[in-house]
């Protein structure tokens, strides 16, 4: 069945992007078929998928506003050698008009239905926000993925988001998981960050991915170059590190259905 995962923080700058570009390149890597779908109208993963967000035909806006479907509406990433369904600033004025919608949290989730069984994994980029966006994002995916830097302020940030997940799980979408907390811009000589990633281990146990992923230049560079970092430096520790993560899921994938 289709994978869907809501990559989401509503801190902003931990990575959540990074991620879903990488892990998405990965995927497809390893021979999946992938959709990446960018809800931030800072349209960060498009343009870190090679296709700039000032000159789109359609994007996730027409999606949401419901004058196209997602076939329609998405685009191949050559660079990153999946499907995109891309964003730009057009999408902040969607949560406007969306407030006066009906279905408003569920229409990303009901366009996706259309096209899930094309793919074996979706992922979705959230905006660093508890907003309608994200709640879309929640609403469509069936588990989500928290991206985090093992600092002071993070375990704070997380009760927030989880309380929001368990909202969500009580009204609207009964079947999203929390599918596991990712360490993000790791540094292991800093002892704070070891002390924020043994607590997020003690309150969350085999929910933090075994991975680990490194701060790593390359990974900073690669989108001014418009492509996922396996097209940048394949040899870099970030790029070992997203595949190993690519690796993980798929892993966790194959033992819950055996
Ligand atoms: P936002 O909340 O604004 O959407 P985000 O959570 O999507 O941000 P990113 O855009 O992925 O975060 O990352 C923030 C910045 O940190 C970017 O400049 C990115 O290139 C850099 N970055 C992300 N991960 C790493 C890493 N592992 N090593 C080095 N730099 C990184
Ligand atoms: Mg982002």
């Amino acid at each position: 069945m289709t994978k869907i995962l809501a990559i989401a923080n509503q801190k902003g700058g931990v990575g959540k992007t990074t991620t879903t570009v990488n892990l998405a390149a990965s995927l497809a890597a390893a021979q999946q078929r992938v959709l990446l779908i960018d809800l931030d109208p800072q349209g960060n993963a498009t343009m870190g998928s090679g296709i700039d967000k000032r000159d789109l035909q359609s994007s996730i806006y027409d999606v949401l506003l419901g004058s196209k479907t997602i076939s329609e509406a998405q685009m191949r990433s050559d660079a990153g050698k999946y499907d995109l369904l891309p964003a730009n600033r057009d999408l902040a004025g969607a949560e406007v008009e969306l407030v006066g919608m009906a279905h408003r949290e569920t229409r990303l989730r009901d366009a996706v239905q259309g096209v899930a069984v094309q793919y074996d994994y979706i992922l979705i980029d959230c905006p660093p926000a508890l907003n309608l966006l994200t709640l879309n994002g929640l609403c469509a995916a069936r588990s989500v993925m928290i991206p985090m830097q093992c600092e002071y302020y993070a375990l704070e940030g997380l009760s927030d988001l989880v309380n929001t997940i368990r909202k969500v799980r009580a009204s609207l979408n009964p079947d999203l998981e929390i599918e596991g907390l990712l360490r993000t811009m790791f540094d292991p000589r800093n002892t704070l960050a070891q002390q924020v990633s043994d607590q997020l281990q003690e309150h969350f146990g085999s929910k933090v991915y075994r991975t680990v992923i490194p701060r790593n230049v390359r990974l900073a560079e690669a989108p001014s170059y418009g492509v996922p970092v396996l097209y940048h430096d394949k040899a870099s520790k970030g790029t070992q590190a997203y595949l190993a993560l690519a690796g993980e899921l798929l892993n966790n994938a194959a033992q819950s259905a055996a």
